[in-house]
């Protein structure tokens, strides 16, 4: 999960009206906020949900930017009470607080807890639960999850074999730019390319300038 900043700020009547479908994939980037996948698919979610808080329902602040399969792998009556909430992205820079990693050996998605705080500790907790549902598919709603490991592996690989030329190219350049390309805000699965370069002492001190919003 990205931190997202919301700068839309539209005037409609329903939340399913197309402005405001335009205006949360501006502010989203196109990219699903649990996964970080770049779809066009997305569904328009409530992150309060509107069964429970109606005069949230048209709240552009409590509209997300959702792909099918994370909304119907979400449990229904998550942030419903202080026991089930999750971190809230649009408020939360989630990845001060967990941390994505991807393990080709064991083709496992690695979702670590590497901060806390008090208030928060709950929703980071509830987070990572709903994050290895969405990657490694713990349920049987989630057994779609293979594909989305396999993009993921696919386009991590393909990143880190990048890093790999870099380091040992004396023609850093073009390879630099293709890398912080992958490390713009656009691209897709945005929390495993900046932990690569985070846990990398060489590479953070070359790319750390462009993972910070
Ligand atoms: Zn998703």
């Amino acid at each position: 999960m990205i931190k997202v900043d919301r700068k839309e700020n539209p005037t409609f009547n329903k939340y399913s009206d197309n402005i405001v479908k335009e205006s949360l994939k501006t502010d989203f980037n196109k990219k699903c906020y649990l996964c970080e996948e770049v779809t066009r698919h997305f569904e328009v979610e409530h992150f309060y949900p509107q069964k429970y808080y109606p005069y949230l329902k048209n709240e552009y602040s409590n509209l997300f930017y959702c792909c099918q399969k994370c909304n119907k792998i979400k449990p229904k009556n998550i942030n419903t009470n202080s026991d089930n909430e999750i971190l809230n992205c649009c408020e939360v820079d989630v990845e001060k607080y967990i941390k994505l990693k991807l393990n080709i050996l064991e083709c496992k998605i690695e979702i670590i807890k590497v901060d806390s705080i008090k208030n928060l500790d709950t929703q980071i907790d509830n987070t990572i639960t709903i994050l290895d549902r969405i990657y490694n598919g713990t349920d049987s709603k989630s057994n779609s999850c293979e594909d989305l490991k396999n993009e993921i592996v696919e386009i991590i690989s393909e990143f880190q074999k990048k890093l790999e030329q870099y380091q040992k190219s004396k023609l850093k350049r073009a390879i630099s730019k293709d890398i912080q390309r992958d490390l713009d805000i656009k691209s897709s699965y945005l929390t495993f390319k900046r932990w690569i370069i985070r846990d990398n002492k060489s590479l953070n001190q070359e790319f750390k300038k462009y993972i910070i919003d």
